[in-house]
């Protein structure tokens, strides 16, 4: 009997430790990272993979890829027609090129999950998307407007706020690899550029990192990433990847 108590004894005591060791803060648990990628003029399956790879080096991220739309420009994700399709995740990273789609419900299924509080990373033809749209839903969503891009070139990046999370390391200027960039039309009044670069074109200077605040919701973005060599880059890479950590409050 009294041996039967010593092993129910040390059947709680194991169930009780158990709890107290499982039960890690939430900062110490991987990020749940989605990345919806997708359509027309990039190499997205290779683009997902340097991610994914690369981004290990900088925290414990658990990726779940959605590549869809082939070389569409108005391809859907069936995955939004779930009203809690962001749920299961801490940061969704858009990175995808449907300029064509023209459906402002169909967006607002997606803004709708980020204005409840799913952090996001938008990426380069993110910003073109759903372009011709009226609604700005997107575009306030995205902290950027964005209608068209410059020419390919080897653009100089100047950070501007060096102190954001983001920017850990980030040199003080750093070259892109061949890429293009982005004519930044507006920038919405509750984002903040974080590195810029200058047209060749028009000699403006546009914002090409930024950080922005929709409804309360973290958001980072960078119009860079369009070929292959940028995401072979180790400080896009690191831009990206610590931009994904900030966004998700890590
Ligand atoms: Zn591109």
């Amino acid at each position: 009997m009294i041996r039967l108590m010593k092993i129910r004894f040390a059947l709680l005591l194991c169930l009780v430790s158990g709890v107290a060791f499982g039960a890690s803060p939430a900062a110490s648990k991987p990020v749940r990272a989605l990345l919806i990628t997708g359509g027309c003029c990039h190499d997205y399956e290779l683009q997902a993979k340097a991610f994914v790879e690369g981004s290990k080096k900088f925290g414990d991220i658990t990726w779940t890829v959605i590549n869809e739309g082939g070389k569409s420009k108005d391809a859907k994700f069936a995955l939004y027609e779930n009203p809690n399709w962001a749920k299961p995740y801490d940061v969704v990273v858009h990175n995808e090129c449907f300029a064509d789609l023209k459906d402002i419900a169909y967006v607002r299924k997606i803004t709708a999950a980020h204005q409840a509080g799913t952090p996001a990373v938008v990426i380069h033809c993110a910003m073109h998307t759903y372009r011709t749209l009226a609604e700005d839903d997107w575009r306030e969503f995205l902290g950027v407007t964005s209608r068209r891009h410059d020419h390919q070139s080897q653009y100089p990046v100047k950070a501007i706020v060096t102190s954001h999370p983001a920017m850990r390391d980030f040199p003080a200027i750093w070259t892109s690899p061949m890429d293009e960039l982005y004519v930044i039309e507006k920038l919405w009044p509750n984002a903040r550029a974080l590195a810029t670069s200058k047209s060749e074109a028009d000699g403006n200077t546009y914002p090409v990192v930024w950080e922005n605040s929709y409804h309360g919701t973290r958001v980072f973005g960078t119009t860079f990433g369009h070929g292959n060599a940028t995401w072979h880059d180790p400080a896009f890479i690191a831009l990206v990847s610590r931009g994904l950590l900030w966004a998700a409050g890590r």
